[in-house]
């Protein structure tokens, strides 16, 4: 019964901060472990928003990805439970902040975290990474580490300035690293319908991203940004909200293109 699974390893990047990484990485974990599949989510970023959104206390962890990453630590003695159904954590805190001028200094890091997660892959359908907001060696790690790449956009004014300097990186991952990595999808976040401005940014996103743009597209709710203070996700805090809605259409579709 709980044979070999597929492991995918999908990065949620996106080198802007406050465009839905986050919030994407929880309630989609969430959202696709609620439909019966094994999930981790590897917390990538020093702020440790996804560990504490999940109910992990950051700054009570025994062992986190810094030590997996830093001191060797075996990284199933780091991976917990999370209070969301079928979701495992690879938790991270502030700690993490200090490795990129670690790893830096040493040479050799391109595949530290692809190296980890190899050794246990085969007991998840999907690991999703949290990217830290930034283009440094933590996104790189997570990029090289990566099957392929899920970036939140925010239906924002200027949601598509940086797309250009976010493709130039996973070129650049592609061709001396992972020639294998693909865009998973692009999810359009923080939906305003009242605006006109949202209408145009969907509009102008899925021009640009041709095939790519998800159907299900996430509105601003405020039960999103209220979830993670209680540890919970969207689902397990307000299963009714349209947040949730969208979230758990969102694991549907992910799961219909990936299968
Ligand atoms: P990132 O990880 O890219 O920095 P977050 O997911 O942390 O972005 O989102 C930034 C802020 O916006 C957080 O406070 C989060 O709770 C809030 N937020 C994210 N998505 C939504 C949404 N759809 N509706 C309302 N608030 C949201
Ligand atoms: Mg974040």
């Amino acid at each position: 019964m709980d044979g070999e699974k597929m492991g995918k390893i999908i990065a949620i990047f996106n080198q802007k901060g406050g465009v839905g990484k986050t919030t994407t990485s929880i309630n989609l974990a969430s959202g696709v472990g609620k439909l019966g599949k094994s999930v981790l989510l590897a917390d990538l970023d020093p702020q440790g928003n996804s560990t504490s959104g999940l109910g992990i206390e950051r700054d009570k962890i025994e062992y986190q990805i810094y030590d997996v990453l830093a001191n060797d630590i075996d990284v199933e003695k780091a991976i917990c439970n999370s209070s969301a159904e079928n979701v495992s954590l690879l938790p991270s805190n502030s700690q993490l902040a200090g490795l990129e001028v670690e790893l830096a200094r040493e040479g050799e890091w391109e595949e530290l975290l692809k190296d980890k997660l190899e050794q246990v892959k085969d007991k998840f359908d999907y690991i999703f990474i949290d990217c830290p907001p930034s283009l440094g060696i933590l996104s790189v790690i997570g990029l090289i580490a990566s099957n392929s790449v899920i970036i939140p956009i925010q239906c924002e004014y200027y949601a598509l300035e940086g797309v250009s300097q976010l493709f130039t990186t996973i070129e650049l991952v592609k061709s001396s690293y992972n020639p294998g990595l693909e865009i998973e999808g692009v999810v359009l976040s923080m939906f305003d319908g009242r605006t006109n401005l949202s209408i145009q940014v969907v509009e102008e996103v899925k021009e640009y991203f041709k095939g790519k743009v998800y159907m299900s597209i996430i509105p601003r709710n405020v039960r999103l940004a209220e979830a993670p203070s209680h540890g919970l996700s969207i689902m397990d805090y307000d299963d009714k909200s349209k947040g949730a809605e969208a979230y758990r259409e969102l694991a549907e579709e992910f799961l219909e293109y990936v299968e």
